[in-house]
């Protein structure tokens, strides 16, 4: 696959992240007119809306994308997900001769405003890179303890909120909780002071399901992905944490990116989880390649300072891919829902400068980072930024996420404070 070339030729260069290869569905709007689908081309917005109305995209007569969100889309399936990409290729075309009716339907990403681009129906974060699982098992229990034991039978992950899913850009309030250190002799009511980021993949559920599925049907099932900041508060989860799982340590907000990457843009990108340790059990078996090759980055800067790439690293070293958390989140007979969103784990690689959360690359606190500005970290601190960004590199051309970013604000005044 080459760079595919279109009438909006700010999408014509090796490094837009919106090249025609690429066509991310976001939610906009303009002034004071509803947010409504969209889908990101070069500098531009195809505003989905206008062009249904126009009867530009022919998908069989329902109004699908005068919604402020892409659900009504999704739950139509990967039949007509296909449709609509194949209409959006041939529309923004070089080659296309609707042009001079399109261009009237666009607007540029400077003038709109961006929107949460799907309705979170429910949200499942799960504990799925080998790497970090290793690095924080090994801080919190010891290194002879440092994967559970069911970890390389299963993905594990816990229920999280929904309510608590932010779009990029989203100030994030440092959270407060209950505390205790492992020479406090009882617990205390306090802001976090160990306040985190994780690095992660987002993958949203297209399609319901009632009953159990394989994990090829899991990886038909899901409609795209993606960037998400798992907010987590270290020294509230070291607390609570055992025997049920994160509670309020990751409930404070969970940031995702405005656009939705295709699994139809990230195809050329397919590369397969790592070798077994142990040979999975039948329903998280994958028989073809299911993680994907994009490279990711994590941003640090403090207030009013210039920022500093702390890690980089690869989705490709999950251990278990989305489709096989799909395929494990349902076994039991769970309900998946249109808008169900799975956090893939914090993605982590073997080396220091790959840790996709500060708790690992900091090691705990015991070897604060350096950042470009001359200070040094080993959890966030109020008015700092946290920018991810993700890209798949092709030949000649890059699918780009758009960045995911959070500011740390200071916690407000608690009414229930010591
Ligand atoms: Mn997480």
């Amino acid at each position: 696959m080459t760079l595919l070339q279109s009438w909006v030729t700010s999408a014509n260069h090796p490094d837009c992240p919106f090249p025609l290869n690429n066509l991310p569905y976001g939610v906009f709007s303009i002034a004071d007119d509803e947010p409504r689908c969209g889908v990101a081309i070069g500098d531009m917005i195809l505003d989905l809306r206008a062009c249904e109305r126009a009867g530009l995209l022919d998908l069989g007569g329902a109004a699908l994308f005068d919604q402020p969100h892409w659900n009504k889309l999704m739950a139509e399936g990967y039949r007509v997900w296909n449709d609509l990409r194949g209409r959006l290729l041939k529309l923004l075309d070089a080659l296309s001769t609707a042009q001079g009716e399109l261009e009237r339907l666009m607007v540029a990403h400077s003038s709109a405003t961006l929107h949460l681009p799907f309705e979170v129906a429910e949200y499942t974060d799960f504990y799925a890179g080998r790497h970090h699982a290793t690095n924080v098992g090994t801080m919190f229990r010891g290194a002879e303890n440092a994967l559970p034991p069911n970890w390389l039978h299963m993905p594990i992950g816990y229920n999280g909120r929904a309510s608590s899913v932010v779009l990029s850009g989203t100030d994030i309030r440092r959270p407060w909780g209950q505390l205790k250190g492992p020479n406090d002799s009882k617990p205390r009511f306090a802001p976090s002071a160990r306040f985190d980021f994780e690095l992660e993949l987002g993958a949203i559920v297209g399609v319901d399901s009632d009953v159990p599925v394989g994990v090829d049907r899991a990886d038909q099932m899901i409609f795209g992905y993606v960037l998400l900041n798992d907010w987590s508060a270290r020294d509230i989860q070291a607390w609570e944490y055992q025997p049920l799982g994160p509670f309020q340590a990751k409930a404070t907000a969970t940031s995702v990116s405005p656009w939705i990457v295709t699994k139809a843009a990230l195809e050329p990108f397919r590369c397969a989880t790592p070798a077994r340790e142990f040979p999975l059990l039948a329903h998280l078996r994958d028989t073809t390649p299911m993680l994907y090759d994009i490279d990711l980055t994590v941003q640090l800067a403090p207030e009013d300072r210039s920022a500093t790439t702390i890690a980089r690293t690869n989705y490709r070293e999950m251990y278990y891919s989305s489709a096989q958390q799909l395929a494990h989140h349902s076994s039991s007979g769970c309900p998946m829902r249109t808008g169900d969103l799975l956090g893939s784990g914090t993605i982590s690689g073997a080396e220091k400068n790959q840790r996709g959360a500060l708790l690992e690359l900091s090691w705990g606190g015991a070897e604060p980072i350096a950042l470009d500005s001359g200070e040094s970290r080993s959890f966030l601190e109020d008015g700092d930024s946290v920018v991810l960004t993700g890209a798949a590199h092709g030949d000649g051309y890059t699918i780009g996420f758009g960045d995911c970013t959070g500011s740390i604000l200071a916690a407000v005044d608690h009414p229930y404070r010591a």
